[in-house]
C-alpha cells in the first residue's frame, strides 16, 4: 500500500500516521521526522534544514525530493506511508515521476480536513518526545506521568516551530504551497476526504474504514 497523508501542520498526521503504520504494517515515513533526526544527529543538512523549519518556511524542493527519494529507494519492495510529503506542486510531480520509472502507482491520497482555530489549539499544546519522537498534546493526549514519554520515558519538550508566530506563517504558506495539492489530487481520483476535527479515537475509525473500503475494492 502506498499513501500519502495530506493537510495543514497539525491536522493530526503524524498521530493517524504512526497509529495506521503499525496497524497495517507500513512503514511510516515523515519529512519532518527526517529533517528532526538530521538536526540532532548534527548532521549538515540537519543543521541547515532547522533554520529553514524555525522560521515556519519549506525546505528547498531539491533537498527534500533528494532525500525522500532516496528513502523510498531503501524501502523497495515495500509500502510506505507518507506524512508531510509532498508539499509543494513541484514535490508531487517529482513523486510522480519517480512512480512512473519505477511502474508503480499510488493507491490514495487522505486529507485530514481540519478547522483553523482548532489548528492553533492543537499546535500550541504539542509535546514530542526528544527520544523517540512520539507525539503528546497537554490536554487532548497528555502522557501518563507528566513531561515524560509513556513509550520510552524519554523528556517531552515543544518544538520551536510550535510557538504562535511560527504558527501563523506555516499556516500562510500551507495555504500558498500545499493547498492546490488537494485539487491536484481529486482530479486523479486519487483523494479521499476525513473530517479531522474530532477526537483522536473518532478520526481513526474513520481513516480505517476509507483504508479498509479501499482495500475490499482492490481485492
Ligand atoms: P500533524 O502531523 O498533522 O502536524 P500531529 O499528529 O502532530 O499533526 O497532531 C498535532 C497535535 O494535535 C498533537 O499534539 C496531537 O497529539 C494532537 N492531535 C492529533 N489529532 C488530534 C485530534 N483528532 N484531536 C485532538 N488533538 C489531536
Ligand atoms: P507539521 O506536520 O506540524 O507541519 P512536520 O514535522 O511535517 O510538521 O514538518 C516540520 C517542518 O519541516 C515544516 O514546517 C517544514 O519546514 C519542513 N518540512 C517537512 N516536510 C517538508 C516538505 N515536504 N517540504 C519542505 N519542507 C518540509
Ligand atoms: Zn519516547
Amino acid at each position: 500500500m502506498k499513501l500519502i497523508l495530506l493537510g495543514p501542520p497539525g491536522a493530526g498526521k503524524g498521530t493517524q500516521a504512526a497509529e495506521l503504520a503499525s496497524h497495517y504494517g507500513i512503514p511510516h515515513v515523515s519529512t519532518g521526522d527526517l529533517f528532526r533526526a538530521a538536526y540532532k544527529s548534527g548532521d549538515e543538512l540537519g543543521l541547515k534544514a532547522h533554520e529553514v523549519i524555525q522560521r515556519g518556511e519549506l525546505v528547498p524542493d531539491s533537498i527534500v525530493i533528494g532525500l525522500v527519494e532516496r528513502k523510498l529507494d531503501s524501502l523497495k519492495g515495500s509500502g510506505w506511508l507518507l506524512d508531510g510529503f509532498p508539499r509543494t506542486m513541484d514535490q508531487a510531480t517529482a513523486l510522480d515521476s519517480l512512480l512512473e520509472r519505477r511502474g508503480q502507482g499510488l493507491d490514495a491520497v487522505l486529507l485530514i480536513e481540519v478547522e483553523g482555530e482548532e489548528i492553533v489549539a492543537r499546535l500550541k499544546d504539542r509535546r514530542i518526545c526528544r527520544d523517540c519522537g512520539a507525539t503528546y498534546h497537554l490536554r487532548f493526549k497528555p502522557p501518563s506521568i507528566q513531561g515524560q514519554c509513556d513509550m520510552c520515558g524519554g523528556e517531552l519538550y515543544q518544538r520551536d516551530d510550535d510557538r504562535p508566530a511560527t504558527i501563523r506563517r506555516r499556516l500562510a504558506v500551507y495555504v500558498a504551497e500545499t493547498h492546490p495539492l488537494i485539487e491536484y489530487y481529486e482530479r486523479k481520483g486519487q483523494l479521499v476526504r476525513v473530517d479531522g476535527n474530532k477526537g483522536i479515537d473518532e478520526v481513526m475509525a474513520e481513516v480505517k474504514e476509507s483504508l479498509d473500503r479501499l482495500i475490499a475494492e482492490r481485492s
